[in-house]
């Protein structure tokens, strides 16, 4: 049956383990592999999509969200209308000339994901899950989370009704605490780390029989995070190879097979499922027949938390624990929870891991508030190892770069007060002021 014509079904065939390649039927397991707790991929039907849409085909509506890719999603309509559970993803996507001058790169982007309804990319792995709980008629979604993934679950939870309980490490910048008890949910503070929080919260839903959410551990979270490859395929297309498309609900010339190797993508990665939801994101597209050439995948961790990366660079899949230590909050992780796929994601495009200090993430912070983006330390590490790719020549000014912030500055307040000098503080006279301008 076509996608199109039977809006309450849709094309999730099962799963498969990304460590054995064991498939699973839909109602056989509901977050890892039970041989040997790999991450599972979610099978979508692909020959009946093809068989219902091409490129040019995804529904034409007003809609820039990520519901526009419900057809490639495996999951049903949430509902939810005129609510922000319709507004995560389609975030915008601007070229910073100034940054672009500095770096001697001419074709730079950056796609700003602090614009979605909580203000990071969690948001298009929480929608997808509230979509998938909502469901299977789940009473309450549980996650572990530093935050951000806690107000996208919380945020995107309260838009529709859905109960969640959010267990953070008690460590967690304010400004995210403040928005979990804003949209209602149930907030516990674990004097831990968020390692710990995550091992605490799979035993409550085992244990309480809640749907838990956790990156990394619920297949639905990178499905939800691909979206943001399908929004960089149709931009990319569309605006940088042939500048010749309409906005979006006119899009109809995007063709088959598009080739997108000249572009050079860069994300931060702690848990490692931003980077892995990209890849399946291209994965998808590639056996769609829609791309003939996925971009290279930059990860880029602190030194502080560098699981992956230290994985990526010996070669190997193992991923060996380390004791978190960087500022960037969103991206300290001791065990990463999607370290296979995240390494392979960088290994399979031909991209490759960086690694920055916490004092370039500052300046990398700094550096993007002169674009008028204003970042938080996770999300502007992702510049910070752009400089640094520059620096080791493995992007030049003949590529094609996109660098995507995943978190507002607003996020961590204080970390932003680091990155910059302090104001002065004067007189209210203009005899002051004039003093103050020499
Ligand atoms: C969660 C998060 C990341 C890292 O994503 P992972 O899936 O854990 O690799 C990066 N930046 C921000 C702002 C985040 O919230
Ligand atoms: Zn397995």
């Amino acid at each position: 049956m076509s996608v199109l014509s039977s809006p309450s079904l849709h094309n999730l065939l099962g799963y498969r383990c990304s460590l054995c390649a064991q498939e699973y039927s839909p109602g056989e397991v509901t977050y890892t592999c039970p041989k040997d707790g790999g991450n599972l991929d979610v099978v979508l039907d692909v020959a009946a999509i093809r068989k219902a849409l091409g490129p040019a085909g995804l529904p034409v509506t007003e809609d820039p969200s990520l519901w526009r890719y419900l057809p490639l999603l495996p999951v049903s309509d949430p509902g939810g209308l005129d609510t922000p559970l319709r507004a995560a993803g389609g975030t915008p996507t601007f070229a910073p000339s100034r940054l672009a001058q500095t770096l001697g790169l001419p074709h730079l982007w950056v796609k700003d994901e602090g614009r979605n309804p909580t203000a990071s990319f969690k948001d298009r792995a929480s929608a997808v899950v509230v979509a998938r709980a909502r469901e299977i008629g789940a009473e309450v979604v549980i996650t572990a989370s530093t935050g951000n993934a806690g107000a996208a679950l919380a945020g995107m939870a309260a838009a529709v009704g859905q109960r969640a309980i959010i267990l953070a490490p008690r460590s967690a910048p304010p400004a995210k605490v403040a928005q979990l008890l804003v949209f209602g949910a149930q907030v516990i503070l674990v004097d831990g780390s968020y390692d710990e929080a995550f091992d605490l919260t799979v035993q409550a839903s085992q244990e309480f029989g809640w749907y838990c959410r956790n990156t990394g551990y619920n297949p639905f979270t990178a499905e939800g995070k691909k979206t943001a490859a399908f929004e960089v395929w149709e931009w990319y297309t569309c605006h940088v190879a042939s500048l010749s498309c309409p906005p979006i609900p006119q899009r109809r010339s995007l063709s088959w097979g598009a080739d997108l190797s000249r572009l050079a993508l860069f994300v931060s990665v702690g848990d490692g499922n931003i980077i892995s939801g990209l890849h399946k994101g291209f994965r998808d597209l590639l056996e769609l027949g829609w791309i003939a050439a996925p971009p290279r995948l930059f990860g880029v961790q602190a030194e502080g938390s560098a699981a992956i990366a230290n994985a990526f660079f010996r070669g190997q899949e193992t991923i060996t624990p380390v004791k978190a230590n960087t500022l960037a909050d969103s991206i300290a992780v001791d065990l990463p929870r999607d370290g296979v796929r995240a390494v392979r994601a960088a290994r399979q495009t031909g991209g490759s891991y960086l690694l920055v200090s916490d004092d370039e993430i500052l300046q990398a912070l700094a550096d993007l508030g002169l674009a008028g983006i204003f970042a938080e330390p996770a999300g502007a590490a992702a510049y910070a190892g752009l400089k640094k790719a520059v620096a080791q020549g493995l992007v030049t000014p003949k590529d094609h770069v996109l660098v995507i912030n995943t978190g507002s500055g607003l996020k961590d307040v204080a970390a932003a007060m680091r990155a910059v000098p302090q104001a002065p503080i004067i007189e209210p006279t203009l005899e002051a002021l004039r003093r103050e301008m020499r």
